[in-house]
């Protein structure tokens, strides 16, 4: 058994950050990660770091882009928060020799992202990404900070009162890939969850085959509510064959999306009169569709051209646009436009938390793009999720490591519930039988959870259930995970992707079922105890299918068009019934829906609700 004060799993954006403010703090702080950090999925991030620093942008400017990119579903106390802190964190980025590109007159240089009225985007080449990664790690490494790289985190320690908000997080239980070793981690403060994305339940992706949602799925099996799961964001320009990102960078630079008549439709066809190119990420996905499906795509994708803005300039400031659209098309992006269509590109719901980074769960913080504080609401804006990574994974690090920062205004857990879903969905999820009982999902104590103050035997007593359940895995004869992954990936393609209908979410959730009941007889076939993916993915399958029926059930009861989020007889925003946040707690496996409040009071403002038109 290892002990710390702070355990932070996930070495990406927000666990470094995370790591680096509990340290500050005082703690003896542990990263816990399942890949090397500087392997995380924040190095390919590109277009860079919104911060209000020009002259004709604000805080409150900021502020507002992003309550209205989100469609006013996100919490403006949050909202504030991030634009407030960001620019003071770029500025602690920069010190700490991140390689921001510069203006002629040596300063940070900015650029438009989609959905800013202002040039607010910081950035390094359209490699931001793996700059900022590369900066937090070096501090760590300066810290001493301890990292247990590639340990795959199985389950949190959680005690087991039956009511969740009473649950205490003690720490968690990681497999050593290169040993094949189970540990048990005492987390004496608090255990911050940094896992990142949920992409891979979807075929055509932009996030790497580790974005599982391993946390959010730890999270909600362990009692904590799980926020506005339906809100995935398609990204308008992925190369089609694989879902590589071609960067918003590009037109925020003056790239042009074009139809197969040549036509610059994002006007032509009157989907954004004013912003075009640069109207917010849902807006142009849905455009992109509606052409392709209106016969004028070129096959399934639209045309991106960025020839105009010159050689130099695009080598200056998207050079590594040039090598992907060769290496993955064979198009050479400075003579020839690039093919692009919307692929699956973040989550924006994700563990509940309250602004300082807390779940209902005492002892348990999440950050970064496993959780939902909400600063996103049903649409990110461009450039602001790494942000989001520095300014909560830093207050999330900070208070587990005892900075206690008083009462929220954010509630979570049941205070924040205010309404429970009485619709039947039983019949689509199936029995709660259909969730296979491992032993690692919740099941109580004998004692009732008496064990609230024993760390030790909360942590031990976890470890064993994880040892029972990679015997058990690794022991029978069964069906390989990978055909219902394959399945789930292909039904989130065609009915949970950027148009949905009810049948469609309906006969998903019927999917999910059958992959469920196959999953009961899933085994690994590997015998390997070092380097076991087979193991690992077939971890990661069940936890994909959790957050897969959370996700179909969250947009199956939102009856309307929000955002992300478009319904085919729902065609139009309802703030009436649907301003409302959705949690779904896992409940013994037999899912239930709730909704609350969203916070649109800020402390300058009221963010009310517009037509939203760019
Ligand atoms: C291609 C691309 C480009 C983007 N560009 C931008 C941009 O320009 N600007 C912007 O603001 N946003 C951008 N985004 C979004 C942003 O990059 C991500 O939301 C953000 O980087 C996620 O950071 P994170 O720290 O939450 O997660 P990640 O960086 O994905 O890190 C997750 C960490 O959790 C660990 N982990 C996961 N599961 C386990 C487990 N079971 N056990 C142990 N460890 C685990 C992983 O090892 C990893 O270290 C982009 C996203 C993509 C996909």
């Amino acid at each position: 058994m290892r002990e710390h004060d702070v355990v932070v799993v996930g070495g990406g954006g927000a666990g470094l950050r995370a790591a680096i403010a509990a340290d500050e703090a005082g703690a003896d702080v542990a990263i816990v990660s399942k890949l090397h950090p500087v392997r995380s999925h924040t190095g390919a991030a590109e277009g860079g770091i919104n911060a209000a620093f020009h002259d004709r942008d604000s805080t409150e400017t900021h502020a507002y882009d992003t309550m209205k990119g989100a469609d006013y579903l996100a919490d403006a106390p949050a909202v504030e928060a991030l634009c407030r802190e960001t620019p003071e964190e770029v500025i602690q980025l920069e010190r700490w020799g991140m390689s921001f590109s510069r203006t002629d007159a040596g300063g940070i240089d900015l650029r438009y992202l989609a959905g800013h009225s202002a040039p607010r985007t910081t950035y390094a080449g359209a490699e931001t990404g793996h700059h900022l990664l590369h900066t937090l790690y070096q501090q760590v490494i300066k810290r001493g900070i301890t990292v247990y790289d590639e340990y795959y985190v199985l389950s949190l320690a959680v005690t087991e009162e039956p009511n969740p908000d009473d649950r205490r997080c003690h720490g968690v239980v990681a497999y050593d890939l290169a040993t094949g070793s189970l540990d048990g981690f005492i987390a004496d403060g608090g255990v911050v969850l940094a896992t990142g994305g949920l992409g891979q339940v979807y075929n055509h992706t932009t996030n790497a085959v580790a974005n599982t949602g391993d946390g959010v799925a730890m999270a909600y099996r362990a009692g904590a509510a799980i926020q506005d799961m339906e809100f995935i964001q398609f990204h308008p320009t992925t190369l089609p064959s694989t879902g590589v990102l071609i960067s918003e960078g590009v037109r925020g630079e003056g790239g042009i999306l074009y139809n197969a008549e040549g036509e610059r439709f994002m006007f032509e066809h009157g989907y954004a009169n004013n912003a075009g190119e640069l109207a917010s990420r849902d807006v142009v996905s849905r455009a992109e569709l509606l052409e392709i499906q209106n016969g004028r795509g070129i096959a399934d994708h639209v045309h991106l051209d960025m020839r105009h803005i010159g050689e130099e300039r695009i080598r200056d400031r998207l050079e590594n646009i040039i090598p992907l659209a060769a290496d993955f098309e064979g198009v050479d992006p400075i003579t020839e436009p690039m093919p692009v269509k919307p692929g699956q590109h973040f989550a924006m719901g994700g563990v509940e938390t309250d602004e300082y980074g807390r779940t209902s769960i005492e002892g348990l913080y999440a950050a970064g793009e496993c959780a939902c504080v909400s600063v996103h609401g049903s649409n990110r804006l461009g450039g602001n999720a790494l942000p989001e990574l520095i300014v909560f994974g830093k207050r999330a690090g900070r208070h587990a490591a005892g900075d206690d920062p008083g009462a929220a205004e954010i509630p979570t857990g049941q205070e924040a519930r205010t309404e429970t879903w009485n619709g039947a969905i039983e019949a689509a999820i199936g029995e709660p039988e259909a969730v296979p009982a491992t032993v690692s999902d919740g099941g109580r104590s004998r004692d009732g959870g008496r064990s609230r103050d024993n760390p030790t035997s909360v942590v031990a007593r976890r470890v064993e259930r994880e040892r029972h359940r990679i015997d058990r895995l690794m022991d029978r004869e069964g069906a390989n995970h990978a055909a219902i992954r394959s399945t789930l990936q292909h039904a989130f393609e065609e009915h949970v992707n950027v148009f949905r209908t009810r049948s469609g979410l309906e006969s998903t959730l019927e999917t999910l079922a059958t992959c469920r009941r196959r999953y009961r007889d899933v085994a690994v076939s590997d015998p390997s105890r070092t380097f076991n993916t087979d193991l690992i993915q077939t971890i990661e399958t069940r936890n994909m299918l959790d957050i897969a029926e959370a996700i179909t059930l969250g947009a199956l009861v939102r009856e309307e068009f929000r955002g992300a989020h478009w319904r085919l007889n729902h065609q139009g925003r309802n703030d009436d019934e649907w301003l409302r946040h959705t949690y779904v707690t896992w409940n013994d496996g037999r899912p239930s829906i709730h909704f609350g409040e969203v916070l649109l009071a800020g402390e300058s403002r009221t963010y009310e609700p517009k037509v939203r038109s760019y």
